[in-house]
Order: C-alpha cells, then structure tokens, then sequence
C-alpha cells in the first residue's frame, strides 16, 4: 500500500527534501522536523504538522517545500499526488469526512464574520472557555474577563507578563474575542510588538521616497482603536522609534479612557531599556502575572485539550506528561497532537509505552537542568543589576552584600557543591564565610516578604530554560 510505502520512507523523504532544499538546521527542526505523513485520500498526500502552529506558518511550509515534496513521492510511488499540509485539528476534519464535526470550530457566533473582527487580528481560537484556569493564573484569567465585561473602565492598562507558553497570548485574544462578541462595533486591534516594529520600519522606509502617507494612515489606524493590545513588549527593547510610536499612540488612546492591553515576558519593573516613565505608566494600571502551572493544572489542562480534540489517553499517559512537561503549556500541546497524530495515523490506542517513546525528543531537553554555582552568580547578578566583578569583590556597600549573600545561599541550597568549592568559586577563603552568609539570609528570610519574593524570582529565572 502506497500510504505504507510513504510512512516506511518518510525520514528518507525529509532527507532529501532537506537535502535539496539546503534546508538548515534551524530551519528543518521547526518546519520539517515536525511533519508526519497522515493519510492519503483520492489524490492527495495529507502531510500532517504535528506541533502546534497556525495557518500562517503552514502556508509558508507549502509554499517552501510543497513542490519539492511532490516530486520526491513521484519518484517513490510513481504517482504525481498533490500535496496538502495540514494542523491536527484539520486533521481530525479529513478523518471524519462524512460525519458531522463539531469539534473543528465550535465558534458558530456571528461576530467573526463581520469586516471590523477580520481587521482586528483575533483568532476565534483563543477564548475563555478554552482558557483553563488554576492557581497559577486564576487573578489573570479574572482581571481579563473584567477588561473584556468593562473595557476602559477598570484596570487600564492591563500589563499581562509569565514565560513563553503560559498563555498570555491566548488571553489577549480572549479578551478580544469577548469584547467583540459583547458589541462587534467595538474597534479591537491586537498586534504584536514585532509586527509593529515592522510597520514602523515600513513606514519611515517609505517617507523617504514619497509623501509621508504611510505614517498618517498607521498612525490613525492604532490610534482610532477602542482597544489596543500589543503583545511581547519586551521586543521594543532598544527599538527607540518603535518604542516612540507606541507611547505616543498609548497616550493618546490612554487619555481618552480607551482599553490598552500589554503582555511581556517580564514584570515592568524588570523590563529593562525601557523609559521609567513609561514603567511608571504600565504600574497605574494593573499587572496580572501568570506563572507556571502547578501538577493539577497541568493535569485538567491535558484533559481539556484532549476532550476537545475527541482523544482518550489512559491516566498513566497523563500523568507522565504532566510530571514532566512543567513550564510551557505549547509544549504540553505539542505533545499531545504528537500523541494523536500517532494513534490516528497508525490507528492504535496510546500507551504509556508508546508516549514515552514518541515524546522523547520533547520531554528530554527538559530534563531536569543541571544547577551550577556559575549559574547561580550569573542570574543574581543580572536580577540585581550588578557585575561578577562586584560581587566577588571585597567591596563592602550594602547593595552588593545583599546579593552576594543571597548567592551564596542559593549555592549551598539549589547545588551539591561543597561549601569549600562555593568559597573558592566566590573568592572567599574558606566555607566559614559561606556559612555566615547563608545563616544570614535563613535568619532574614523569617521575617522579609521582600526577600522571599526575590529569592523565589530568581530561583524562577535559574530553573527557566
Ligand atoms: P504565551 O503567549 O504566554 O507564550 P500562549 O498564549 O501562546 O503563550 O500559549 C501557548 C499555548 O498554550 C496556546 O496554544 C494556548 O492556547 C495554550 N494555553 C496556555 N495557557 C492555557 C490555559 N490556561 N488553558 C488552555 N490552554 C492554554
Ligand atoms: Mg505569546
């Protein structure tokens, strides 16, 4: 069977596509690493993208490396096949052809299809009922949904920051989603810092030659929004004319009560290149951080995202992708629709043992990272804005004591090394030093909140990867 013939040679295909392509590294782990063949149906080759992605960025693959693949299965099979790339949800779409599928897009509202939703950059995926919600982002989640019920009326701006993966994207579009299905009148407009650095960029490339009615027409774009998010912020770092634009646009609309949403990867006091004026700005309105996940949250997101898919995988399956996927909910999806792909392509049930064989490239770069006093200094430095040199030094002012202490502790709790090697590596003379300093914070962290709070975000930014 030609479909067999296609799975059997399938990392002999990619090989040549990569090959005849000069596909790099980079380039075939994200783009042709994932796929996985699916199906062939009449006379088409679904080739299934296992990961999760979106449209945009399956239509770039097509685009790449469409014809190639065609011609490298006609040599194989003898059969010109036309060829299809496709996400896991389309997926279970071809698989169910002749029934009913409710499970594809379940959004049947309306507000999607107006003109003003298609302008607004939102994707109807990203909702509230899809958003799972735990300890780790109950006060997001809530802050959210009151932006999206009363936008421009409370907590403006709203300063969503967490690590890659923990959702903050998803929430601004949720947000979105729900203020338009509230009143499709309403002017959202999401767009990422990047994309705006882009039209920026755009624009002043275009005043050179011509009247400047490129930046006219951006700036009323943005500036006529009754909502405005802008994701990852941090990318505006040292784009000063990026950064410009945007504050001038945050002001205006800021100043006539619209709704301004920000996400970051950091809490705006830890942004830094940034103006403090503008932090200041982002601190008047509310900051909703999410963290990672704990162990149950982990656990009903799998359930969710599987119930939704139509999947089953037994609770050890479970279990296992939750003890060992912690900080980054892509990954868990990734994850599951490399599951599902694999039981729908070779029809079988999943099993602990067949997860553990199939995640394995996901699950063990996770692997539980090696702390290293080296590691330790560095992140302490950078989180309390002073050099190795510093901190190391003889010097005695308190605002070097203070993390030179706490890396000290952080040594001797988050690392097996003795506390002679800690003393040599921190230029000390022997372990009496260490053991003074790690009493002390011990003895501080009784009583000291603050403290506690920094030790546990840099203990977050040691274990990130
Ligand atoms: P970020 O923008 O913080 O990097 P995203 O919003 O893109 O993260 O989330 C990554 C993926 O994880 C998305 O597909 C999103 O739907 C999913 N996700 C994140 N948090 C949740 C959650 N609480 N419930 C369900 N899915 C989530
Ligand atoms: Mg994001």
């Amino acid at each position: 069977m030609e479909l067999q013939l296609l799975i059997d040679k399938w990392d002999e295909i990619k090989e040549i596509v990569t090959k005849e392509t000069e596909t790099s590294v980079i380039a075939f782990n994200t783009w042709l690493k994932p796929l996985e063949i699916y199906d062939i149906v009449d006379d088409t080759v679904y080739i299934i993208y296992s990961e999760d992605s979106e449209s945009r960025m399956i239509a770039l693959i097509e685009k790449k490396y469409k014809l190639i693949f065609k011609n490298v299965i006609k040599d194989i099979t003898g059969n010109r096949y036309d060829i299809k790339i496709i996400l896991p949800d389309e997926a279970l779409n071809i698989n169910s052809s002749h029934k009913t599928n409710k499970n594809i897009n379940n959004n049947d509202n309306n507000y999607i299809n107006n003109n003003n939703y298609i302008d607004s950059n939102l994707n109807p995926k990203y909702t509230f009922s899809t958003f799972v919600v735990g300890g780790n982002n109950k006060f997001a989640q809530g802050t959210a949904y009151t932006v999206a019920e009363a936008p421009g009326e409370v907590c403006n701006p709203l300063f969503i920051c967490g690590g890659p993966g923990l959702g903050k994207t998803h929430l601004m579009h949720a947000i979105g989603n729900q203020i338009m299905e509230n009143d499709n009148n309403m002017k959202v407009l999401y767009v990422t810092a990047e994309e705006f650095t882009n039209e920026v960029i755009e624009c002043i490339k275009n005043s050179r030659n011509k009247q400047n009615n490129d930046m006219t027409y951006f700036r009323e774009k943005y500036r006529n929004a009754d909502v405005l998010m802008i994701d990852d912020i941090q990318f505006f770092v040292n784009k000063e004319s990026s950064q410009d634009e945007f504050f001038n646009t945050f002001n205006k609309l800021h100043t006539s009560g619209k709704q301004i949403i920000i996400s970051s990867d950091k809490m705006p006091n830890e942004i830094e290149g940034f103006d403090d004026r503008y932090i200041t700005r982002f601190e008047q309105g509310i900051t909703a951080e999410i963290k990672i996940p704990d162990y149950e949250t982990r656990v009903a997101i799998i359930r969710n995202k599987i119930e939704n898919k139509n999947a089953y995988f037994p609770d050890d399956v479970i279990d296992y992708i939750a003890t060992n996927i912690k900080s980054n909910i892509r990954s868990i999806e990734g994850a599951i629709n490399k599951l599902i792909a694999y039981s729908n392509l070779e029809n079988t049930d999943i099993t602990i043992d067949n997860a553990k064989d199939l995640l394995d490239s996901i699950i063990s770069p996770e692997k539980p990272k090696e702390i290293t006093p080296q590691l330790i200094i560095e992140v302490v430095c950078e989180h309390y804005g002073v050099t190795i040199d510093q901190l190391i030094s003889k010097n005695r002012s308190q605002n070097i004591i203070r993390p030179r202490h706490v890396a000290m502790y952080l040594c001797t709790q988050e690392t097996d090394c003795s506390q002679d090697t800690i003393a040599k590596l921190l230029d000390r003379k022997d372990h009496s030093t260490i053991i003074n300093a790690r009493d002390n914070i011990i003895e501080r962290l009784k009583t000291d909140s603050e403290l506690q709070n920094q030790i546990d975000t840099i203990k977050k930014k040691i274990y990130s990867n």
